[in-house]
């Protein structure tokens, strides 16, 4: 209930009562509601500078918490790329060297993760610790993609090292009779005087002189590319040793293989005799690389001592005549 006021009148000597219009209402209770807005919003104000939510704290210690972790993840990602670089180091220093194949270079080691902006998502999302995220993206990424190369590398390494065992049993090493006491070596590569033909010419092989019947070794591994009687060669077996190398053997009294079979070195492929153009019971053996002959010598590193080697270097330079 509104309390009626009055004021003194000095005209009429009397007190007089206060007429109180709507609209004076109204202003006043407008004044007031305005009054106590701004004073809430100052109170608002001053609250949240000074106080924070609990939704705000928690939000707070949650971003805290993540930053941690992923500074840890950063730190584990380091390590990890000291790691890779360390595989990468043994790769290319150690193994790639032991057979021979070039370093893979550092720009495939170290290319980029393709040309287009992987991404271009994120960074359009504007989410607030862009640099982080995307950072840590690329850095895996990058991790993915060496390890991916290194990889395959272990792979043709594996390769390699199947390859070069089968090539080191395929070359031709040992010569192709025993020869324990090094007096077999007759004749040796070079121009030598033919026996029969009696006129210089090109020796393209070695003469190993034994008895009639004294087994002949396959040199290296292989496939018997030919076994054929011929007037000059006599009973001749070719092998075909894979990778450029072919050797040849001529003279034989008999085959142990037929053409087309597979040999392994030290194999029996036939005996000594004397067919063709010979002058007496001995093994004319060649070796040939890429289609030409090459000095048989070289090739027999697997089964002789140093001392031997250079004993057989001697023999074969004699400049004797051939047994054919
Ligand atoms: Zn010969």
């Amino acid at each position: 209930m509104a309390r009626i006021k009055y004021y003194y009148d000095t005209e009429t000597c009397k007190y007089e009562r206060v007429k109180v219009s709507k609209w004076d209402i109204f202003l006043n209770s407008l004044g007031i509601f305005t009054l106590s807005l701004i004073l809430a919003a100052a109170l608002l104000a001053i609250s949240s500078t000074y106080f924070e939510s609990p939704q705000v704290s928690l939000l707070k210690k949650e971003n805290k918490e993540l930053l941690m972790y992923y500074n840890d993840m950063e730190k584990d990602i380091k390590q990890m790329d000291n790691m890779m670089a360390a595989l990468q180091d043994r790769d290319d220093n150690i193994y790639r060297v032991i057979f021979e194949a070039d370093p893979i270079p550092s720009t495939i080691r170290q290319a980029g993760v393709g040309g287009t902006d992987r991404y271009r998502d994120l960074r359009e999302e504007k989410i607030v610790r862009e640099d982080l995220v995307i950072d840590t993206y690329e850095e895996i990424d990058k991790m993915k993609k060496q390890m991916y190369i290194q990889t395959k590398s272990y792979d043709d390494i594996l390769d390699m090292a199947k390859n070069k065992s089968e090539m080191l049993a395929s070359i031709p090493s040992i010569q192709p009779i025993a020869n324990k006491d090094l007096k077999r070596l007759a004749s040796g590569y070079g121009m030598r005087m033919h026996p029969i033909l009696k006129y210089m010419r090109m020796h393209a092989g070695c003469d190993f002189s034994a008895p009639q019947g004294t087994p002949i070794f396959a040199t290296g591994n292989g496939k018997v590319s030919r076994a054929v009687f011929s007037k000059t060669s006599g009973n001749m077996i070719k092998i075909d040793h894979g990778y450029g190398y072919e050797t040849k053997y001529l003279h034989m009294s008999k085959f142990a293989v037929k053409q087309g079979q597979i040999v392994k070195r030290g194999d029996i492929i036939g005996y000594v005799g004397n067919t063709g153009l010979s002058k007496a019971p001995h093994c004319h053996y060649e070796v040939w690389k890429d289609g030409k002959h090459v000095n048989p010598l070289n090739f027999f590193y697997n089964d002789v001592t140093d001392e031997e080697y250079d004993k057989l270097i001697e023999l074969a330079s004699k400049e004797n005549e051939s047994l054919g």
